[in-house]
């Protein structure tokens, strides 16, 4: 493996060959998802690699309601209350 790999910007990953085990040099998942608003993470969002979201159903990627992927559940009930008062 390149030397350029060896660092902590990428994940060892220990790979099992016919005769002896070596370490591999992987890509570290995206990191996760977080509201737009508030910073907080957000749940339903996978920490894949383009690579799998490409072949992953779109339900999958994001929850299925207004803002989903964009605002947690909490500042999507605000910013609606909002938009309802104006
Ligand atoms: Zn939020």
């Amino acid at each position: 493996m390149a030397l350029k790999h060896r660092n902590r910007s990428f994940r060892k990953v220990s790979v099992k060959l016919s005769t002896r085990v070596t370490v591999h040099y992987r890509k570290r998942n995206p990191a996760r998802a977080q509201c737009g608003k508030c910073g907080k993470f957000l749940q339903g969002v996978p920490r894949a690699k383009p690579v799998a979201l490409r072949t992953m159903p779109k339900t999958k990627k994001r929850p299925q309601r207004p803002y989903g992927g964009v605002l947690c559940s909490a500042c999507t009930r605000k910013v609606m209350i909002i938009k309802a008062r104006a």
